[in-house]
């Protein structure tokens, strides 16, 4: 109860103290081996222990989700733009966004603005999408997806699988991508039902015309099975962890040569030293 009531006062504080920073976990191509995109994910830096599953759900309660979100864009905004003149190119970052700001009318454009004042195209970024840790109004979830898509972003749905309205968002949102949850990733090869419902899931994304990630990829054979599966990206430990801005931006720079071949590769794995 104290340390609710702390972090209740804590977490405003923080992000005017600048407390907050963003990770990139890369994405990969399953086929390459060859990372595609990454997902931005926030850290509390004087807080290590504290993962966001601990206090994104008090900032979704105390109301101050909302500015963590927009510090979050305009972060990966600025980073963004440093990793186009490194790289020459733009590689597509995901953001989560809180179904906790689906009730705020303001967030599509004060998010839209961030991206519009840096410079940036909207479809560089995806908005990973979840049900989250809040009681959410699933038609609000819609709308906001759609205006989010009107705004330019790509859509993905995050935690595909574990919400009760998965498949319902697939129906009626205009969605680029899923991401299938970790849980059933982890089941692969060790449950069968698991290896059913990931093979299904792939299957239902090439049939509905949307990319598949799997989530927490942690072993070879778990990259094995989703690959024989057809399944287009893969994210987890096994391929790269979270980490801080320059170690996402050097990461990148060890790939060139792989990018360039990227069209002919088909089986190769082209792991960096240390990853
Ligand atoms: P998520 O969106 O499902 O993000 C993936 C989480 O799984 C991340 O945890 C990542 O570090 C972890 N992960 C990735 N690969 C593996 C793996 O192979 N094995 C295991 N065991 N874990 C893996 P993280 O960074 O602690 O974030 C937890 C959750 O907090 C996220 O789940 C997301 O729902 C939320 N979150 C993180 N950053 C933000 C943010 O900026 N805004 C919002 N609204 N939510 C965020
Ligand atoms: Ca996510
Ligand atoms: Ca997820």
């Amino acid at each position: 109860m104290i340390y609710l009531q702390t972090m209740r006062i804590a977490t405003p504080c923080a992000i005017a103290k600048g407390e907050f920073n963003v990770y990139y976990q890369p994405r990969f191509d399953v086929r390459t081996l060859t990372p595609v995109s990454a997902e931005a994910l926030v850290r509390w830096i004087p807080e290590p222990r504290l993962t966001p599953g601990a206090f994104i759900p008090e900032m979704e309660r105390n109301g101050s989700i909302a500015e963590l979100t927009a510090l979050v864009m305009d972060t990966v905004c600025t980073d963004l733009r440093h990793l186009h003149s490194k790289l020459g190119f733009y590689p597509k970052i995901s953001v989560n966004i809180s179904p906790a700001l689906f009730r705020d009318p303001s967030a599509v454009p004060r998010l839209a603005g961030i991206v519009a004042l840096n410079g940036i195209k909207s479809s560089m970024i995806e908005m990973e999408i979840t049900e989250g840790y809040v009681a959410i109004d699933v038609e609000a979830v819609i709308a906001a997806a759609r205006r989010f898509s009107e705004a330019g972003f790509e859509i993905a749905l995050d935690d595909f699988g574990t919400g009760m309205s998965s498949l319902h968002y697939l129906d009626v949102m205009p969605v680029s991508t899923i991401k299938i949850d970790r849980h059933f990733i982890s089941g692969v090869g060790s449950r069968t039902t698991c290896d059913h419902i990931v093979s299904s899931m792939v299957r239902l994304a090439r049939e509905t015309g949307v990319m598949s990630v799997a989530e927490g990829v942690e072993t070879i054979e778990q990259l094995k099975y989703i690959a024989g599966l057809g399944c287009d990206e893969a994210q987890g430990f096994l391929l790269a962890r979270p980490m801080p801005f320059d170690d996402y931006l050097n990461f990148n720079l060890r790939y060139p040569q792989a990018r360039q071949e990227e069209d002919q590769a088909q089986s190769r794995i082209l792991l960096p030293q240390g990853y």
